[in-house]
């Protein structure tokens, strides 16, 4: 027979499985057991619409059977089975769900003892077993296949015989060494307690052929004989009560089902009673996956109804703005014959969504009152999401995320909420401020920032593409206004203030005008400002618009892309604005200089390029002699 070879990632993967002396062999079991579980509930599914399936939820199981003579231990399960293809595509590559991540992890950490934690699939029988056997037969098909592998050189698969539809997976356990103890995954005992701590929630009977002993009639000797007996409880954790769940329960149960080797941030449990009764637990994850910002990401909570998972995926069960949230939803009150596609439009599921949205919006709340800390790794890891929901769709979601959101605040140097911003809030200052750019230190240095800061006033430092359009659509925080420092009337002069700047703009027209002829066209308007404080000039867009969208629109939309008028803002006080009025008189030629090499600096400060650096650099030189 030929022998087939795994893919070239495969082996890597198996080389790691096979050699790695590690300490959480013990976990095969329950990857196999959990392999066998959905295939059960896929045929499960069917027989919901399909009559011919002949099987009803209480007649699925999943058997372990021992011989000690061949050293093997068998699970075996009445599921969905594989076909000849499947067998190829399933257990000839890892390109399969959590087999992939599992590898991507690895190649970033090279930290072997992931592996005990993770979710490696059906790989991990060659942790224990120096072979392995798949006998499978396909729903719906009579032939059955066998599949054999010793694990690092290939598998080959021929046809056999199996009665009915459903896998056995047979694996022939290592020989004892002197550090590791195969023999022990043959022990009745250490099975039962593998299948206690790793799999009692499993919703299907685990089946085992135990020796028990009682006392013989009519005598005090006992006799022995073997019986099957059911391992696990089957109630699933959600079903539990929420006091006899420990964290460890509750994590373990989130690693395995949702594939992550970090332990959630959070668990939310509900339990709801009312117009739609419904059990949920739900995970903040503490890091997002590899792909969360990519479109294969399947947002989604897992959809059961009285204990058969109608759906892998419900999107409808989470809003967008929560997608990061994992977990699962059962709810007798969904009737079970209704198809995927009735299901979007379902009455129920909607109160249920609804629900679960309050719960995890409180969760997010509570933890960011409570646990600054995690609730900065959180948002480290989602708050992308947050402020893409919150100006999406013209911001229909704003009021449900802007609570959430944090943003680099220059006067405490860390991540604080809008409400943290406001309530510290100086006496006067009515609008809430923030600058956008690349960098928050460049920001920091901003003329505008430091005048403000000088007023005891904080400013919010955004530097992510978002952030240019997050204060645009919530309009307002707590009632008071956003104000951008880069780009508007800050607001802080008094009316006299304004009058007396007025009065000098007036007296100073001569040199404004001056300005603006020498400039051409490169700027808008040139004018005075007040908000300059040790700085001679800022160049600010005009009203409503920001160099940030401008440079935004370029990368994003090149063909909409428009350039933003700019406003070349001059201090009056300066000495340098004063050297360049001076010159107006003794050398215009050289004032002229002076009003160029200005405007460049502005633009630099702004972070906005210079059209051209090497006249910038001569010039500098030039004045310089
Ligand atoms: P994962 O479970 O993460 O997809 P595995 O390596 O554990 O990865 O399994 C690969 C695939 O093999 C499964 O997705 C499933 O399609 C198939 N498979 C494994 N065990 C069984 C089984 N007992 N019955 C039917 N199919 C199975």
């Amino acid at each position: 027979m030929e022998k087939m070879q795994f893919k070239a990632e495969s082996k890597r993967l198996m080389d790691l499985m096979i050699n790695s002396i590690y300490t959480h062999q013990e976990i095969f079991l329950r990857e196999i057991i959990s392999n066998a579980s959905d295939a059960m509930d896929k045929l499960a599914y069917l027989s919901l619409t399909d009559n011919a399936v002949g099987l009803n939820r209480g007649d699925f199981a999943v058997t372990i059977t021992r011989d000690e003579n061949a050293r093997t231990i068998t699970v075996s399960d009445n599921g969905i089975g594989m076909s000849r293809a499947e067998m190829e595509e399933n257990l000839g590559t890892i390109c399969k769900s959590g087999s992939l991540r599992f590898k991507q992890e690895m190649d970033k950490q090279e930290d072997i003892d992931i592996i005990g934690q993770f979710g490696v699939g059906f790989y991990s029988a060659f942790m224990v077993a120096s072979s392995v056997t798949v006998i499978s037969r396909r729903y719906g098909e009579d032939t059955a296949w066998k599949w054999v592998s010793d694990g690092a050189d290939g598998y080959t698969i021929e046809a056999c015989e199996k009665a009915a539809p459903g896998t056995d997976i047979i694996m022939t356990l290592k020989a004892d060494t002197e550090d590791e103890d195969y023999s022990r995954f043959l022990d009745e005992y250490e099975i039962r307690n593998l299948v206690r701590k790793y799999s009692d929630y499993i919703r299907y009977p685990i089946r085992m052929e135990v020796s028990k002993s009682r006392k013989k009639e009519d005598s005090d000797e006992y006799e022995y004989y073997t019986d099957w007996e059911t391992l696990n409880s089957m109630v699933p954790i959600w079903q539990r009560n929420k006091k006899d769940v420990s964290d460890l329960e509750y994590e373990a149960f989130y690693c395995d089902k949702f594939m992550d080797y970090q332990k959630p941030l959070r668990t939310i449990h509900v339990s709801a009673e009312g117009t739609v009764s419904f059990k949920a637990l739900l995970y903040i994850p503490a890091k997002a996956p590899y792909d969360f910002y990519s479109k294969d990401y399947k947002g989604g909570l897992q959809l059961y109804s009285a204990g058969v998972m109608i759906m892998e995926n419900c999107a409808d069960l989470l809003p967008e703005h929560f997608r990061f949230v994992r977990g699962v939803v059962d709810s007798q009150d969904l009737s079970l014959n209704i198809s995927r596609e009735m299901l979007q439009h379902n009455r129920q599921l909607t109160i249920i969504a609804r629900q679960i949205e309050k719960k995890i919006k409180a969760e997010l709340k509570k933890l960011m009152a409570d646990d600054a800390e995690n609730y900065e790794k959180f948002f480290t890891a989602f708050g992308r999401q947050l402020k893409y929901s919150a100006v999406a769709e013209y911001g229909a979601h704003k009021d449900a995320v802007a609570d959430l959101l944090l943003f680099w605040s220059h006067k405490e140097k860390k991540l604080i909420s809008l409400k943290a911003y406001v309530e510290a809030m100086a006496e006067g200052q009515e609008k809430i401020y923030y600058a956008t750019g690349e960098n928050k230190d460049r920001l920091s240095r901003l003329p505008q920032v430091e005048t403000l800061h000088k007023k005891g006033y904080d400013v919010l430092l955004c530097t992510e593409d978002v952030d240019e359009f997050i204060p645009q659509t919530l309009m307002s925080y707590s009632e008071k206004g956003f104000c951008n420092a880069a780009s508007e009337d800050l607001g802080l002069q008094t009316e006299e203030e304004k009058k007396e700047l007025e009065d000098k703009a007036e007296s100073l027209k001569g040199m404004l005008t001056f300005v603006k002829e020498t400039l051409g066209e490169s700027v808008k308007e040139v004018r005075l400002s007040a908000n300059l404080g040790s700085h001679p000039v800022c160049m600010t867009p005009e009203a409503g618009m920001s160099f940030e969208m401008e440079k935004y629109m370029k990368k994003a939309n090149p063909e909409f892309a428009f350039p933003v008028g700019r406003i070349l803002e001059l201090n009056p006080e300066h000495d340098a604005v004063k050297a360049m009025q001076d010159a107006m008189t003794a050398d215009p030629l050289k004032a002229k200089d002076y009003a160029k090499l200005l405007c460049c600096q502005a633009q630099l400060m702004a972070d906005l390029p210079i059209e051209d650096p090497v006249a910038y650099t001569d010039l500098v030189c030039k004045l310089m002699k």
